[in-house]
């Protein structure tokens, strides 16, 4: 078995290594390296848990280390889709320099350009970035690339969903035609694979086998299940969600929950909470400094429940997460690989749990058909697959776990029951309902045209209109609140294929989506009390 004693990588690297407890070499590691340390293109096929995030740093450092920054001159650069991943590989950079004296900088949206500008003017060995605030960086002249000789595209299949193909082209583009690459997709979409043709040269393919085909130490489940009334679902499946939590009892240590949409990671989570479970929302819109502390409280064991989507939790390493729970089943298959890839690090065992609801059957299917197998089918730990969270069995229920606080227990079932009696309810009652039912359970909120994809996380179009992303992206304001956005440049110029492509495809299946739910011969605009009926009579 190869160790990275083997591996011809700097003395002081090794040192770091072996004080961070790492004795063999990943796959990834083993593979990348060395074709890495001889200075050769490398175009790696590896997600996330695979330890690939050495596998670029490692080398990267060892050639490093030899030769001193200039100012404005960065050496090397690693452009990663989202502000928290570039943290992450900054942090990497940290453990593995720690004996040697090589400078970085981190240049992500939410932090002020003043601080940025000042480590780049005094020169850095490595420059980690989101490719907007590099753009933006460059543009504004504080940047030179021409110096870069290793550039790192991490997650490239993640940049493409986010439409940062165009900004990654440009990026190539600006550096050296002499430059080393070292390339990481967990898939090989026909637009990434373009990409690398173009811009690599002869590089060194290494693919490690798919997480979740490989990783037998994830345990999987759906639970198929169907409210009992469409007006219902959302309240019910969040009822759901709870009680298979509560079936996991003391072995779920700490679960992230995985919502398709930014307005359900935020609902979710409020409710939990109310239900006394030690939850916090993560997405796009909240700020950097709300993120980044969410975050560390999860990843230091202080909060137990993270509230997450996609593209917010993409890369993220917490090293032990026991359990996750899919509160949709992805729109995008490949989403499902990523997702349960949080639980079953390192070699622990982790448990995915999914909830799918009538509409998202074709979701699933395309799901299964990626991980090629049936994820085994769960039953209802309340009791039954179908109604059981009917009003009269839900005020049972609400009660059952002892844990909950008093105020979430009466909070949510009699409700209803008051808002139709008309009777003037107490102002913390109104308080509980207007939390659930505005909030969460209005047939807004579950109505298919609502739907936003899960990369709303990165391309905040308009909810209201139709209109292709790239049209609402491009006239959007400089100052986005989303995350993705945030590290998108103001001024960009757009490009061959990639984002315009992407929208296409995100048309096509919010398109699809669509179709799926729609009542043949009444149009898209049907009141919803016809749709049901007919939904009803079809089955
Ligand atoms: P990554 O795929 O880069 O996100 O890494 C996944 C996890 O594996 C991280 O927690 C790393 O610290 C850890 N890791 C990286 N390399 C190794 C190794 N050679 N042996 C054991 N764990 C590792």
């Amino acid at each position: 078995m190869t160790k990275f004693s083997d591996l011809n990588l700097n003395p002081k690297v090794l040192k770091a290594i072996d004080e961070a407890g790492y004795e063999t070499p990943t796959p990834i590691q083993a593979g990348a390296i060395p074709p890495a340390l001889e200075g050769k293109d490398v175009l790696g096929i590896a997600q996330t848990g695979t330890g690939k995030t050495a596998s670029f740093t490692l080398p990267m450092i060892t050639l490093l280390a030899r030769g001193r920054a200039r100012a404005r001159m960065p050496r090397s650069l690693v452009l990663c889709p989202t502000r928290e991943l570039a943290a992450q590989v900054a942090e990497n950079f940290d453990t593995y320099t720690k004996h040697l004296k090589l400078t970085k900088a981190l240049l992500i949206g939410g932090v002020s350009f003043g601080e940025q500008d000042k480590l780049i003017d005094k020169g850095v060995d490595v420059l980690i970035a989101t490719p907007g605030r590099l753009i933006d960086h460059f543009e504004r002249g504080k940047l030179i690339l021409s110096d870069v000789k290793i550039m790192v595209v991490d997650e490239a299949d993640r940049m493409l969903d986010m439409g940062f193909i165009p900004d990654i082209e440009r990026i190539f583009q600006m550096t050296p035609f002499t430059r080393q690459t070292l390339f990481f997709s967990a898939t090989m979409a026909p637009e990434i694979e373009r990409i690398t043709n173009t811009f690599l040269s002869a590089p060194e393919r290494i693919e490690v086998a798919r997480q979740a085909t490989t990783s037998e130490n994830i345990e999987q489940g759906v639970l198929m299940f169907k409210a009992s009334r469409k007006d219902r679902e959302a309240t019910e499946k969040r009822k759901v969600l709870r009680a298979l939590i509560d079936a996991e009892g003391d072995k779920c240590t700490n679960a992230i929950i995985f919502c398709n949409r930014k307005m359900d990671v935020d609902t979710v989570a409020k409710s939990l909470k109310k239900y006394g479970y030690d939850a916090a929302p993560i997405h796009g819109d909240l700020d950097q400094s709300q993120r980044t502390k969410t975050l560390e409280g999860f990843r230091n064991g202080d909060l137990r429940f993270l509230v997450a989507s996609d593209v917010a939790a993409r890369g993220l390493d917490v090293p032990s997460v026991s359990h996750v729970y899919n509160y949709d089943v992805p729109s995008h298959a490949e989403d499902y690989v990523h997702r349960i890839g949080r639980t079953g690090r390192a070699g622990r065992d982790g448990k995915a749990i999914m909830i799918c609801v009538p509409r998202d059957e074709k979701n699933l299917e395309d799901v299964e058909r990626l991980v090629q197998r049936e994820i085994p089918r769960l039953d209802n730990p309340l009791g039954g697959s179908e109604a059981k969270a009917a009003p009269a069995a839900e005020a049972k229920t609400t009660d059952a776990p002892a844990a909950k606080s008093d105020e979430a227990a009466k909070s949510e079932k009699p409700k209803r029951t008051r808002t139709r009696s008309r009777k003037k309810p107490d102002a913390a009652k109104v308080d509980a309902e207007q939390t659930e039912t505005a909030q969460a359970d209005s047939p807004k909120a579950d109505k298919p045209d609502a739907k936003a994809d899960a990369k709303s996380d990165a391309k905040p179009q308009d909810k209201k209109s139709d209109k292709p992303a790239k049209e609402s992206a491009d006239k959007a304001p400089a100052q986005k609140a989303d995350a993705a956005q945030d590290d998108k440049p103001n001024n960009r110029r757009g490009g061959r294929g990639g984002r315009g492509d992407n929208n296409r495809n995100d048309n096509n299946r919010q398109q699809n989506n669509r179709n799926d739910n729609r009542v043949v011969g009444l149009g898209d605009h049907t009141p919803e009390f016809i749709g049901l009926s007919f939904a009803e009579r079809r089955e």
